[in-house]
């Protein structure tokens, strides 16, 4: 296979709290390897919410536009 690159875009991911819908949910500890476990608070209200296998804030990378 040849290498090929492509022009990519950062965005910034993130999780609006499902308890008061303002704050941002931000990472408190590291994944647990066995469940895929990471627990996020919010950052106004302290509503505390596990994910599993993704975490919060994260940065992605997309394709600029007229790519995809
Ligand atoms: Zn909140």
């Amino acid at each position: 296979m040849p290498e090929v690159k492509r022009v990519v875009q950062p965005v910034e991911v993130n999780y609006v709290c499902d308890k008061c819908g303002h704050g941002m949910m931000q990472k408190t500890s590291e994944m647990d390897a066995k469940t895929g476990e990471i627990e996020h608070k919010c950052v106004i209200c302290d509503h505390v919410q596990i994910f599993k296998w993704v975490s919060y804030p994260r940065v992605e990378y997309i394709a600029e536009s007229g790519d995809s």
